[in-house]
This record gives C-alpha cells, sequence and structure tokens, in this order.
C-alpha cells in the first residue's frame, strides 16, 4: 500500500527556496525588458526602421522642410516695392520718387489724395467691398510727399521749441518725431499706407475696425502698427493706419502674428 507522502521541514525549505529563486529570476527578466524597452525608443530619430523607404526618397514625417519652401517663395519678394520697410531705423532712400494715382474720389476725404498706382486699384477695391457691406472707409491720409513731412514736422518742431525754452535742437527734434515722424522715415511717403476714417484710438471699437480686422488682408492690406508690436515698430497702437503688402504676405502675417519688421525678418532667415 502505497504511504502518503509527509513533508519534513528540510522539504519545506527546498521548496521556499526554488520559489524564492523563481522569484528572483522572474524580477530579472522584468528589468531587462524594462531596460531594454527604454534604450530602443531612444534610439536615434534619424535611423530608417526600414531603410527601402527612408532613403533617397522625399517622404519626411517633418513638416518643416516645406513650411520653408514656402517662405523661400515668399522671400523672393524681398527686395520689391510692396515690401520695402519704411520706420525710424531704415529711412526712405534720399530722392525716392513714386509714381502716384488719385483715389477714388467716394473714397478720399480730400481732392487729389493719392497713393502708389501700383497699389491705388487694391485700396479702391477694398473701399468699394466695404461699401457693399454697407462700411463706409474713407481715406482722411494717404501719399504725403517728402516736402509734405518736412513741413508737419518743422511745424510741430517749432511747437515744441515753444513750450520748452532752452531746449537743444536735438532735444527738441526728438521730441518732435515722437509725434510727427522725422522726414524720410514716414511711411505715407512711401505711398503704400492709408489712414482711414480717423486717428483716434476709439475707432478700434468701431465696425469700419472691425471690418478691416476681418477682410483687409483679402485686398493685401495690413495693419500696420499693432497694439502689441509697439516695442518693435517703435508706434504707438494705430488702428486706423493700413500699409499695402499684397496679399499672399498680407496673409502670411497676419497667420504668423508678425509685424512688418518681424516678417522681413523671418524672410531673410528663409531665404
Ligand atoms: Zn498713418
Amino acid at each position: 500500500m502505497k504511504m502518503a507522502k509527509t513533508y519534513t521541514r528540510k522539504d519545506i525549505l527546498g521548496y521556499v527556496r526554488a520559489i524564492r529563486m523563481l522569484t528572483a529570476l522572474c524580477l530579472v527578466l522584468a528589468i531587462t525588458c524594462v531596460v531594454l524597452s527604454v534604450l530602443l525608443a531612444k534610439k536615434p530619430k534619424g535611423t530608417p526602421v526600414n531603410p527601402s523607404i527612408d532613403s533617397g526618397s522625399n517622404v519626411t514625417t517633418s513638416s518643416a522642410p516645406a513650411k520653408d519652401k514656402e517662405a523661400a517663395a515668399l522671400a523672393k519678394d524681398l527686395e520689391n516695392w510692396n515690401l520695402v520697410l519704411v520706420n525710424a531705423k531704415s529711412p526712405l532712400p534720399e530722392g525716392h520718387k513714386i509714381e502716384t494715382e488719385a483715389i477714388a474720389s467716394a473714397y478720399a476725404r480730400d481732392k487729389g489724395m493719392s497713393f502708389d498706382k501700383r497699389a491705388v486699384d487694391a485700396l479702391n477695391q477694398m473701399c468699394a467691398a466695404a461699401a457693399k457691406d454697407e462700411i463706409t472707409l474713407l481715406a482722411i491720409s494717404s501719399y504725403r510727399p517728402h516736402e509734405r513731412q518736412q513741413v508737419l514736422f518743422d511745424r510741430e518742431l517749432n511747437e515744441v521749441k515753444a513750450e520748452n525754452p532752452g531746449i537743444s535742437e536735438e532735444e527738441a527734434k526728438k521730441k518732435a518725431a515722437t509725434e510727427v515722424a522725422f522726414p524720410g522715415t514716414s511711411e505715407h511717403e512711401l505711398g503704400l499706407a492709408v489712414d482711414l476714417n480717423s486717428v483716434e484710438q476709439t475707432f478700434e471699437h468701431t465696425k469700419q475696425f472691425t471690418w478691416l480686422s476681418q477682410y483687409a488682408n483679402d485686398y493685401g492690406f495690413v495693419l500696420r502698427y499693432p497694439k502689441d508690436k509697439e516695442a518693435i515698430t517703435g508706434i504707438i497702437y494705430e488702428p486706423w493706419h493700413y500699409r499695402y503688402v499684397g496679399v499672399e504676405h498680407a496673409k502670411k502675417m497676419t497667420a504668423l502674428d508678425m509685424c512688418l519688421e518681424e516678417y522681413i525678418d523671418y524672410l531673410k532667415e528663409n531665404k
């Protein structure tokens, strides 16, 4: 007759030892798995998993090269008339001449107001489109010849001198330039800038401004001196001042949330 097996203390200790060894083995295996998976995850991205897919083809996972290509195409316009940058640091070259054309009388406050000949149609079309939406856009300042800017500046300079007896010529000029751009540094001399309706900050709260915010880009215009870019443009927020840059550039600048200074730098970097 078979006897039922009885476990001795020695047997039990043997089993416990075996279980402990198994557990240790499992632990070592688990740790090895974790280490291996971390190492694999860190594998350089440039190493193709399947060389036949990656090598020699343009099918890449990154979209950056496509973006650069687009910017490079836009950068071809860097030297074009529509992207000329005029500010205190980059004045217009002396004797800069442009051909201007009168703005359609319905959209100009004063007779004879003119704009760069190459962009005047865009301005007229924008005003006409606004009119269709029952929005009145009226140019109150547009192309300003250099001589006119000089007259405006001199008038301001005299006022500053009268208000500050004993002020030095240099200081007076600096002070005057905070109100009226120094001749050669006003975008209005370029013939591509227009002030619309009112030169008051409250213009921001009008339906005209709302319309412009939505559609000006479609006609190649941008809000030239945005609220949050004062440190870069050097000009206070001017909700009324619009600059023609062309449709493609206007849309790109808005998409990138860049003012003209930033946009020109961006194009130069991607040239
Ligand atoms: Zn202006």
